[in-house]
């Protein structure tokens, strides 16, 4: 299986290529040349299975070149360190509605299901490329990101590790996750801006062809593990596979999935087209609802004011997994999103016809909610089935209960646990309080047992406080 760029201008390459670059030459970003298509009896065995073996199942087509034995102990590793033996938990809330909490990982939220597997793919894919460089990680986090990746890249051998947040864009309690961050392959800046000036300057510094001639020379490459690599999406798929294989009665199943780079609802998309019973994706965004005007009107326009919200992993103007979908959505026209993402670059906003958007909205439903609707959410969450959401969570429960008569069952996707959050969930209690505090008052209140990862922080001492403006990420790079 050859992977491809949705831009077009780049050479088909090998799915380590592909994962070890991240980004396609041509700045666009990689898919597989045709998606694997499950049958009838493979999705009844994945029902029947334990997570592990549903994702040996739905990874192995998309690795061919990864023999089985690598395969089961990446996957062994990868969700060795989730505090459940299954790293996947469903929690039914009745009338036809599940929470699939996929924050059982080291750092308490979603990003552990693909950043604990994907550094473990990295010097596989290194060895299979026949190459000996040292890989430096890049990434630009909202806060969630970051923590997983330095804790799946930390100790990582031929790695180095790079995160750089928004300055005062991240929760207290995320930062100190990132700053306390152990190893010696690691590194974290706080940059002066918000995020879409830390992925901007990110994405600077892998378009910069004298920084990459410099690093060669050193024997280094520059990769990400932001949901632009496609390492990062791959074991996402997983889940959506398996839930929807094992919650079916018959039937497709619906999933509403808080979004922000659009990483997250499009690996359910993929997992739709290999045939597993997917029904609606239901996109619900934040205050920055550039997803949702998007569906509705089929312009997509970052220009906008940028919010911060209650769900800071959502604040996100450009969100840069949609181009996939208008690649495939689009019939495979590389030309034309190639054309989108250069009005995007130079004006800020392009145009997506009817005829590509009419098929979208068959599958995609969408809507947002604002910091008070979120809060009610956590609030109504919590009365009526005492079960305690978190910001990102709640966005996407507030936009379930708008939703017109869903008529199949649904999941709820659950992208963080709510004590990584919890001064915000404390005001759907009426109450106020920051870091560690608010943390203890939501345990009163609640009876909710908080992740030992976020306790294990009180004793942690802070090894990074630099702060950067976006032009200078590139010297402390170098
Ligand atoms: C990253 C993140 C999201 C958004 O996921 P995308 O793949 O960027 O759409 C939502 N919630 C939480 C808690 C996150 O960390």
């Amino acid at each position: 299986m050859k992977y491809i760029s949705t831009r077009g201008a780049s050479a088909p390459v090998t799915a380590e290529q592909a994962i070890l670059t991240g980004i396609a030459p041509d700045g666009g970003l990689y898919l597989p040349e045709t998606v694997p298509v499950f049958s009838k009896e493979d999705l009844a065995e994945i029902a029947a299975s334990d997570y592990r073996s549903a994702a040996l199942k739905v990874l192995r087509p998309y690795l061919p070149s990864f023999t089985d034995d690598e395969l089961v102990s990446c996957v062994g590793e990868a969700y060795a360190r989730f505090d459940t033996s299954e790293p996947v938990q469903f929690q039914d809330l009745g009338n036809g509605l599940n929470v699939m909490e996929l924050w059982h990982g080291p750092t308490a939220a979603f990003k552990d299901m693909a950043l604990q597997l994907f550094p473990r793919l990295m010097p596989l894919c290194k060895a299979k490329c026949g190459t000996a460089e040292e890989t430096w990680i890049l990434t630009a986090t909202s806060g969630d990101t970051g923590k997983a990746a330095l804790e799946g890249f930390c100790g990582v051998p031929g790695t180095r590790i790079l995160v750089f947040y928004p300055y005062g864009g991240v929760s207290r309690i995320q930062e100190l996750q990132m700053t306390t961050q152990q190893g010696d392959n690691v590194g974290v800046f706080a940059v002066r801006g918000n995020f879409d000036d830390a992925q901007t300057g990110v994405k600077r510094l892998f378009g910069d062809a004298s920084l990459a001639a410099d690093l060669a020379e050193r024997g280094v490459r520059l990769s990400s593990a932001n949901s632009i690599n496609w390492g990062r999406l791959l074991p996402q798929i997983v889940y959506y596979v398996y839930a929807s294989a094992r919650l079916s009665v018959g039937g497709p199943v619906d999933f509403i999935v808080p979004t922000g780079n659009f990483g997250n609802i499009f690996a359910g998309y993929l997992a739709k087209l290999m045939g597993a019973p997917v029904g609606r994706l239901v996109c619900a965004s934040n205050r920055n609802r550039v997803l949702t005007d998007f569906f509705e009107t089929g312009v997509y326009d970052r220009r906008r004011p940028f919010y911060k919200t209650a769900s800071p992993s959502m604040d996100i103007l450009i969100s840069s997994n949609l181009e996939r979908l208008l690649y495939l959505a689009s019939g495979r026209n590389a030309g034309r999103v190639a054309a989108w993402m250069r009005e995007l670059a130079e004006q800020g906003s392009y145009a997506v016809p009817d005829s590509v958007m009419e098929p979208l909205r068959e599958t995609f439903s969408f809507g947002f909610a604002d910091d008070t609707a979120t809060v009610e959410a956590i609030s109504a969450c919590w009365n009526e089935h005492r079960y305690l959401l978190d910001p990102h969570t709640a966005v996407g429960y507030a936009v379930y209960r708008e939703l017109k008569n869903p008529s199949n069952p649904a999941v709820l996707v659950s992208t963080a646990n709510p004590y990584k959050f919890a001064p915000d969930v404390l005001k759907a209690f009426g109450m106020s309080a920051d870091g560690f505090e608010a943390q203890d008052l939501l345990g009163t209140e609640t009876g909710v047992p908080v992740p030992a990862s976020l306790s294990a922080l009180r004793e942690k001492t802070v090894r990074f406080d630099t702060v950067l403006s976006p032009e200078e990420m590139k010297t402390v790079l170098l």
